[in-house]
């Protein structure tokens, strides 16, 4: 489904979207990036295979009304994953809510206004199907999550209010196109650039001692290479439709922790003490109270719990396999050392 017409990509600069670029490039397609700063501030970017020959970087922000008009005039496919990706944040509203919501909207009105885009494919996350998983659920796309909101996993109730905004453009202005939104939960695996994402954060965290002991915490886990994947599939494939799931598999924190430790990464502070039983679990929630207000939240809203959920539909559609979570999980380290984003102590 080559097109000689590029393919828009918002928030190129991020560590997903530098991998989807990779694979837009790798599979022959001419790909318009957005950033916020010049061009030469991404030799990353620009030094990929194709970038010299198919890439274009042109500059957007979510704030700014129409700020995408150029970005995606004559462009067929859109692939919008600019969203800020924090936990820890001043103010949920002008941090994270507006350019989430906004950035949508003018991106939807801007694609309408091109008249030429057939599919806007968002990467919207599992933060907008729950904020809070019952273990004895199976969770498909026909869930929402109706939870969170300002004061209550704010970015995930950015993500939510982005992906119903997208899916109200849609059936509100009828614009012409398609929209098929990508929902990934935590997303590993190595980076194309030298910053420190937010899902690789944490990875970093468990391994410095910001987790003082294991918790029963269970996260979903996906690896970027497939997750870059799944995007192009998603653009390319004509029956793609609706939300998908995007989870390659979950993994408790002892199996996370006991999973780095055998693979000989030493003279980090990976926790020791196991508090994953019942009376651990009941001083993490007291303790919990002592954490900044977020992150304090996201841990009473996950501890204990297990998202199940249905990939099915994904599978059918897009036939798409996963790598191991053990070789991302690995990966993922070397990375972090490789970047040295990880210091021995
Ligand atoms: P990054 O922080 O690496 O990338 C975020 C991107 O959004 C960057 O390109 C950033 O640009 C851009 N951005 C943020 N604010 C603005 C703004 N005001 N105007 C224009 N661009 C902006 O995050 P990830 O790659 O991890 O995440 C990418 C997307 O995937 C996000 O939508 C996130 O919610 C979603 N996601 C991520 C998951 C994960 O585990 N990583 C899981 C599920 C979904 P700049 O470089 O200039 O700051």
């Amino acid at each position: 489904m080559i097109t000689e017409k590029p393919v828009c990509l918002t928030g190129a600069s991020g560590f997903i979207a530098a991998h989807i670029l990779r694979e837009l490039l790798a599979n022959g397609y001419r790909v318009r990036g957005t950033v916020r700063k010049k061009p030469e501030n991404y030799p990353y970017l620009l030094s990929l295979p194709g970038a010299a020959e198919r890439l274009e970087l042109v500059n957007a922000d979510l704030l700014a009304d129409g700020s995408f008009d150029k970005a995606v005039e004559g462009c067929e496919y859109v692939i919008h994953t600019a969203s800020p990706f924090e936990i820890n944040v001043k103010d949920p509203q002008t941090d994270l809510v507006d350019p989430a919501v906004n950035g949508t909207e003018t991106l939807m009105e801007s694609c309408r206004k091109a008249g030429s885009v057939r599919r806007v494919v968002l990467t919207s996350s599992i933060a907008a199907i729950t904020d809070e998983p019952e273990n004895n659920k199976v969770y498909t796309g026909n869930d929402w999550n109706t939870m969170s909101s300002l004061e209550r996993n704010p970015y995930y109730y950015s993500k939510t209010l982005a992906e119903r905004a997208a899916w109200d453009f849609i059936m509100q202005k009828r614009p012409g196109y398609d929209l098929v939104a990508l929902n990934p939960p935590l997303v590993l695996g190595p980076s194309l650039s030298p910053a420190l994402n937010t899902s690789k954060l944490m990875i970093r965290d468990i391994m410095t001692g910001e987790y003082p002991a294991i918790m029963d915490l269970n996260w979903g886990f996906t690896d970027v290479r497939d997750v870059a994947k799944i995007h192009r599939l998603a653009m390319e494939n004509r029956n793609a439709s609706g939300r998908y799931l995007c989870t390659a598999g979950t993994l408790h924190m002892r199996d996370l922790v006991g999973m780095i430790a055998a693979a000989g990464f030493t003279g980090y502070r990976l926790p020791k003490a196991d508090l994953s039983g019942k009376i651990g679990t009941a001083l993490i929630t007291l303790l919990s109270y002592t954490k900044p207000k977020n992150v304090g939240k996201y841990i009473r809203t996950q501890i204990g719990r297990t998202m199940n959920c249905d990939i099915s539909r994904l599978q059918r559609d897009l036939g798409c396999d996963f790598m191991p979570l053990e070789k991302s999980v690995i990966d993922t380290v070397e990375d972090l050392v490789r970047w040295e984003h990880l210091k021995t102590t």
